[in-house]
């Protein structure tokens, strides 16, 4: 046998046990659905199964144009809905991919607490889309992550909306800047606040340096508002002309 059939068999041969490796490996670690953790073996996508997508309740025509409220009954207002009317946001206008419910809140907490890191992919991906269809810019100056605050960020060891920010700017070709917007107070997790602490908790938590020009902020559930509006507001004190939220939950 000449050197290179040997080179060949062998490449071949390595070809068969990758995919004899993938195959094994499928079969013991078969990949499980992010929102209910059944076997999504033969489904596509693998990170969510039929079911699970079936039940996704996603936001689409009929969210209040300024908040991106889930459809009601005052969200067709184009000056904003019952939720954001009253006191009016620092952002210029925000939207969401789904609402936070079943099974929407399991794949955030699946990317933000069990390490699922590989979503941010999928979730990204579906957020770049909910920013064309919500009718924002095509593309933006920069692409902000609200921040975590440093001590959260050591303990937590990544930021979950920094991993989706950078799957949207990868989509929508802007650059991500990680370095403009900071939490300068570690306030407290908005998921465990009253309706109203969540409104004054983030209050002053956010300094930016350097924004300009069209600002994406990405988060991956936005709630009342008050840490996007926040975040928005120390951007424009920095420079940035308007201010766009995009969130996957909402
Ligand atoms: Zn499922
Ligand atoms: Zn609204």
């Amino acid at each position: 046998m000449r050197a290179e059939e040997v080179v060949s068999s062998l490449k071949i041969l390595s070809s068969h046990l990758s995919n004899l490796k993938e195959t094994l490996l499928q079969a013991v670690f078969p990949p499980l659905c992010a929102g209910c953790g059944t076997s999504t073996c033969g489904y596509s996508p693998d990170w969510l199964c039929a079911a699970c997508h079936g039940k996704i309740a996603f936001i689409g025509d009929g969210a209040c144009a300024f908040c991106g409220s889930p459809p009601g009954e005052h969200a067709e207002l184009a000056k904003g809905c019952a939720q954001c009317q009253p006191d009016r946001q620092s952002f210029t206008r925000a939207a969401g991919v789904a609402e936070f419910a079943t099974p929407a809140r399991e794949l955030v907490h699946a990317l933000k607490y069990n390490g699922m890191h590989s979503l941010a992919q999928p979730l990204g991906e579906l957020m770049a889309r909910r920013v064309a269809s919500a009718g924002f810019p095509e593309k933006f100056d920069c692409v902000v992550p609200v921040p975590l605050h440093k001590k959260r960020l050591r303990s937590r060891g990544f930021n979950q909306s920094a991993l989706l920010a950078a799957e949207i700017a990868k989509h929508l070709q802007s650059p991500l800047r990680l370095d403009i917007l900071h939490r300068i107070r570690d306030t407290r997790s908005q998921a465990l606040l009253s309706r109203n602490l969540r409104v004054t908790n983030p209050v002053g938590a956010f300094l930016a340096s350097g924004a300009g020009g069209r600002v994406l902020l990405v988060d991956d559930v936005v709630t009342t508002g008050s840490t996007a509006s926040e975040c928005a507001l120390a951007l424009k004190n920095a420079g940035a002309a308007r201010v766009y939220v995009i969130s996957f939950a909402r």
